[in-house]
């Protein structure tokens, strides 16, 4: 790929050379140390301009980044990192992955907020139901970590956006897995054969979708279809609960499933068709991109299952059910 400024759109001021490579990167900075050095006695308004220069050299365009971290459609704003420390920095200056960041940050201090009022309120519940809610939660943060990791560091370097990859899709099947899994316990709070052959199917399509997701070849854009499809596979799954419940207790009760696969739905389509920033080339590069959006829709949808979790919690204890002692937790336990 070329270095130099894209064709058709304004960026305003443009670096010299790219910084694809760190020998490139070196004689950037030699060349912009020299330059601000003889620009020291000259005029106000051409200082200002340097000013504005080095701030946007903070920020690349598609054609200065690294292959790896390009994302499609967007043409600007991504954010040069030279370190690690560099990278935590990063998180406090405006470019294409700061929404990224900080929506999941936002996830996650909320899922602290999860584990707080659970924390807080354990003694008026069942011990599994404490459990079950915590289980949630922390599937949520460990998601949020692994996607706040991914956009911190993905610009990097081919090393370590590799790893900070993987952490991201293993955040998203622990996060799938987590919700499944508290979301059956609690629906099925008193039919146990249900909810064990649930939470047995759940199981094997998670670990199918883990070991898919550790093939070297996961990353690779010509199986993208492949890894989108084992994600909504796994997604879909959530209809067979939702009919069963359906048929036995009526539509109205699964009202809160629809609404959080119409969340995950929603976002799984600004991610898949990178709407606004297809339909709109050269807009919505640092605000409002596909992914902010399919990152604000699953901290959205996290919020709803906790809130629907609750509910369901109270719903099912006012109801006198209690725990059933068998089940693939029990079997689980049996072990602990
Ligand atoms: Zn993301």
């Amino acid at each position: 790929m070329s270095c130099g400024k894209p064709d058709h759109f304004d960026y305003g001021p443009q670096p010299d050379v790219c910084f694809k490579d760190n020998n490139v990167h070196a004689r950037k900075m030699n060349n912009l140390s020299k330059f601000n050095q003889s620009s020291s006695d000259i005029s106000n308004g051409v200082s200002t301009k340097i000013t504005e220069r080095k701030h946007l050299s903070r920020r690349l365009t598609r054609n200065e980044v690294a292959q790896h971290a390009l994302a499609p459609h967007i043409h600007y704003g991504y954010p040069r990192i030279d370190s690690f420390v560099d990278g935590l920095q990063s998180m406090f200056r405006l470019h294409n992955e700061t929404v990224n960041i900080w929506t999941h940050i936002f996830g996650f201090i909320c899922t602290i907020g999860f584990l707080s009022l659970t924390g807080l309120e354990y003694q008026n519940y069942h011990i599994m139901d404490s459990v079950m809610l915590t289980v949630f939660a922390v599937c949520c943060a460990l998601c949020f970590t692994g996607s706040i990791l991914f956009h911190t560091f993905k610009c990097y370097s081919y090393e370590i956006y590799k790893l900070v990859v993987m952490l991201d899709y293993l955040g998203i099947f622990v996060m799938i897995y987590g919700s499944f899994f508290s979301g059956l316990y609690f629906e099925f709070y008193c039919q146990s054969t249900e909810r064990t052959v649930y939470q047995v199917g759940i199981t094997i399509l998670v670990i199918t979708g883990v070991i898919f997701s550790f093939s070297p070849k996961f990353d690779d854009d010509r199986y993208m279809h492949y890894r989108l499809g084992i994600f909504f596979g796994v997604g879909a799954f959530a209809v067979i609960p939702m009919m069963s419940v359906a048929a036995t207790e009526g539509v109205g009760r699964v009202a809160k499933w629809f609404v959080l696969l119409l969340l995950y739905s929603g976002g799984a389509v600004f991610y898949v068709t990178k709407f606004p920033e297809s339909r709109f080339p050269g807009r919505f590069q640092i605000w409002f991109s596909s992914h902010q959006l399919w990152h604000g829709m699953v901290v959205a949808a996290a919020l709803w299952q906790y809130y629907s979790l609750k509910h369901l919690h109270v719903e099912k204890s006012m109801r006198g059910c209690k725990v059933v002692d068998d089940g693939l937790l029990m079997l689980l336990s049996s072990y602990w």
